[in-house]
């Protein structure tokens, strides 16, 4: 198994993208070139001023841009598996559409056990080859509100001695912790994860923007899924003569935090207006789309597939994911699609969509210096796509991927 991956994964070496639009953090170089040495961007620019090392092996990126590969921090699965079951098999579907990192994302359905068996799984997945994408797990839960998210039967009370557990077997994986804010003990889960270095994001509650704002004080920085799972906190007061405000307008408000959106094509998780509005008030830079992939996301054949339960299941409704109690759990978004949306939706230029596809994820994860654009000494994550974001190439860490193998 791991020789056939080894094979299907191009050689480290210099290599030299040519004839490609560059998307930067800043700009796009028309006919630019790229050195890649190694793992690494070894240098950038136009054509006429950089020198391309004689015996490199040259990548014609033919007039296509070239961009930095996508970053996915909320993923639950993708080509017929969930990360739990078969991650493998899930970041190569991902990788497949220009995912280059992503957080295996854990959602509210699965037992403290379940986490911790994913995360030993995960541990070996990592070391492969195509392993090297996966940066981390993101917890969805379980700590969240039950009237928020799709099948919620097994979310649950926060208890310190269960996150602990949770936590010693993940520390080395988990990067973000979702958890509604309006929960007994969340302050003080709160508390924990900032003493782990854990990303604390809200989501899958009606907290009142009171509440939200006394969080964003003691360290929270993201916000779960904004406009999906989110709601107000009861009673509504004057029904129908005012519009509520709660958590996702806490969260619009505060300039610093984070949040993610699902652009999905027909805009039913968060509506185009929406994705407008949201960008408005949050700047380019503090807005990241994720996938929210279930294990529909980035399916090569659409036809049919079955779920955990057998049950086979037709997604003709766009790119969203309904799960066995015809609930809208997630999407079969790749991040692809995903940018390609938000583009259609709010037509912002390439490098604004790369900054929401990826930069903006890896500046919340503190990875920016490693990870998320085009730039001299970064890794070389790199795709090559045209401008409807239909990926052609993928290189992983300086290393072509044979598409075609995976
Ligand atoms: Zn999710």
């Amino acid at each position: 198994m791991e020789n056939r991956l080894l094979s299907d994964i191009g050689r480290t070496g210099t290599k030299v993208i040519m004839n490609g639009r560059i998307v930067t953090e800043n700009n796009v170089i028309d006919d630019g070139v790229i050195i890649v040495r190694g793992d690494r961007i070894k240098a950038l620019g136009c054509r006429y001023g950089i020198n391309v090392p004689a015996g490199a092996e040259i990548i014609d990126a033919k007039g296509n841009l070239v961009c930095p590969g996508f970053i996915d921090i909320h993923c639950h699965g993708g080509g017929g598996f969930l990360f739990k079951d078969n991650a493998d098999a899930a970041l190569k579907a991902h990788l497949r559409h220009g995912t280059t990192s992503v957080l295996a994302t854990l959602s509210y359905h699965m037992t403290d056990n379940e986490y911790i068996e994913t995360f030993q799984k995960l541990e070996k997945v990592i070391k492969t080859d195509y392993g090297k994408q996966c940066i981390g797990v993101n917890m969805e839960g379980p700590y969240l509100n039950p009237r928020y998210g799709a099948d919620t039967s097994k979310v649950r009370a926060i208890k310190a001695e269960d996150y602990e557990r949770v936590y010693e077997a993940g520390r080395k994986l988990i990067r973000i912790w979702t958890f509604a804010p309006e929960l007994d003990g969340a302050k003080d889960f709160a508390a924990f994860l900032k003493s782990k270095n854990i990303i604390q994001s809200a989501g899958h509650s009606e907290a009142d923007h009171e509440t939200v704002n006394e969080f964003i004080k003691n360290g929270l920085r993201l916000g779960c899924h904004l406009m999906n799972a989110m709601g107000f906190p009861p009673p509504f007061v004057f029904k129908g003569a005012i519009r509520e405000v709660g958590i996702a307008e806490a969260l619009l408000w505060d300039d610093d935090t984070y949040v993610e959106v699902i652009p999905d094509s027909k805009g039913v998780h968060v509506r185009p207006l929406m994705l407008k509005l949201i960008l408005k008030l949050k700047g380019v830079n503090r807005v990241v789309a994720i996938s929210d992939a279930f294990l529909a996301g980035a399916l090569k054949d659409l036809e049919y597939i079955k779920d955990e339960k057998g049950l086979e299941y037709v997604p003709d409704e766009g790119d969203l994911y309904y799960n066995g109690l015809n609930q809208l759990c997630g999407s079969r978004l790749s991040m692809d699609y995903a940018i390609r949306n938000m583009m259609n939706h709010t037509g912002i230029g390439f490098v604004d969509a790369f900054k929401i596809g990826a930069l903006n994820a890896a500046a919340l994860l503190g990875m920016d210096d490693e990870i998320g654009s085009i730039r001299e000494g970064k890794k070389a994550n790199i795709i090559i796509a045209d401008e409807k974001m239909n990926v052609k190439n993928v290189i992983l860490e300086g290393r072509r991927v044979q598409l075609s193998g995976l």
